[in-house]
């Protein structure tokens, strides 16, 4: 960014013509970028699994092989964050001969690396952990799934400028924002989301792969179903071809269009200036503006306010109902596409305009009542 982009980028960063200079980068710039983030990562990865698997005594024979196993050219894969249930991290394993092929096609190579937590009480999220420990340490999976642990800051930090993919794949309309796959989008990373959270605005077409926001299924475990099937052709049929279409070059020349696409059209609106922007614009501008106009010519306005409220207040209890005519009377049944007049006459006791009056339609259901329609009355005459 720095080398590339106009210098008031640091402080401008919701200004999207600033990114678009993206696509004036040389693809190879890009890619090698790209190969040097995930070498770190996996960098990062050796020295850190060494440790945690020194510690927890996993058979070293298993720890060779999983990194011998590894191909630091294939596409990869990375989905980390809570193991909180409704984040579904099991979801990819739903068809595990499936994957297993995925994964073991020489033609599109490609590897996961989970990493996560669940919360000490979370049984359920320990459990999916568990799971997914065990797959990965299946022959068939060895190298090509990792489960790292203790997931912390540093991590997700490596892990989301290294990876090529952030997966996330929520329970529709649980996901609040999903922050992690926006970290992700600052690096070059593609995001492959269910439409939920930030993603359901953040999604733009050749930018990225969605799940539909639909959900088919009342059912959890057909929903599952469906969308690891979902995944699983996307990535054959979409990604992993995308990804190793070189067409003579020495990288991917659509790949990168989707990390320019991505930069230049989805970035600039998940920033924190951005947000800022919307906070100013929508709130602390509008509410100075009030202030100065409450507190001009010594708080004239808001006194006047202050007066008129205390004077409702005082006056409130002696407005006086002189009369209602309802053509069929109050609380009358009313039917749909008929007409009904209805005439209040008020005493407001001096407090002009300062009550209004509604009608109010109520509907009967199963012994409930629920508010239909509130229609104001309009004022007829004033005396
Ligand atoms: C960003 C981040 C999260 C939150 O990620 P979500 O995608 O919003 O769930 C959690 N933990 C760490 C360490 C992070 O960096």
């Amino acid at each position: 960014f720095k080398d590339n982009f106009d210098e008031n980028f640091f402080c401008d960063q919701s200004n999207q013509k600033i990114w678009e200079a993206v696509y004036g980068i040389p693809d190879e710039e890009i890619w090698n970028t790209r190969l040097k983030q995930k070498a770190k990562l996996l960098d990062y990865i050796k020295s850190k699994c060494s440790k945690d698997w020194l510690r927890s005594q996993i058979d070293p024979a298993l720890s060779v092989s999983i990194f011998e196993r590894f191909n630091p050219d294939a596409l990869l894969i990375g989905f980390g964050r809570r193991f909180a249930t409704y984040k579904r991290a099991h979801l990819l394993f739903t068809d595990i001969d499936r994957l297993a092929r995925i994964v073991n096609n020489p033609k599109y190579p490609v590897q996961f690396i989970f990493a996560g937590k669940a919360h000490p009480n979370d049984g359920a999220g320990q459990g999916l952990i568990k799971q997914i420990v065990e797959i990965s340490r299946r022959p068939e999976f060895l190298g090509k799934i990792i489960f790292l642990e203790n997931y912390d800051m540093d991590l997700a930090r490596h892990l989301i400028s290294g990876v090529d993919i952030w997966m996330n794949t929520p329970t529709r309309l649980a996901e609040a924002s999903g922050t992690s796959g926006e970290k992700a989008l600052m690096n070059g990373v593609l995001n492959f989301s269910v439409l939920d959270g930030w993603w359901y605005e953040g999604y733009r077409k050749d930018a990225g792969w969605a799940l539909t926001d639909k959900r088919t299924y009342q059912n959890e475990q057909y929903q599952n179903q469906l969308d690891a099937e979902a995944i699983y052709y996307l990535l054959e049929h979409d990604i992993l071809p995308l990804y190793y279409e070189y067409g003579g070059k020495n990288y991917s020349e659509d790949w990168v269009k989707y990390i320019k696409n991505s930069i230049a059209q989805i970035a600039p609106h998940f920033t924190m200036k951005r947000q800022l922007d919307d906070y100013y614009d929508r709130f602390y501008n509008k509410l100075s503006e009030h202030f100065h106009i409450l507190a001009a010519d010594n708080f004239a306005k808001a006194k006047m306010m202050a007066d008129w409220k205390a004077n409702v207040r005082s006056r409130w209890d002696a407005i006086e109902i002189k009369s209602i005519e309802a053509g069929n009377g109050l609380n009358a049944t009313v039917e749909a596409g008929k007409e009904y007049e209805v005439t209040v006459v008020v005493d407001e006791k001096g407090l002009d305009d300062a009550i209004g009056i509604e009608s109010v339609i109520i509907r009967r259901e199963d012994g409930q009542d629920h508010i239909y329609e509130v229609i104001p009355l309009l004022p007829v005459s004033k005396n």
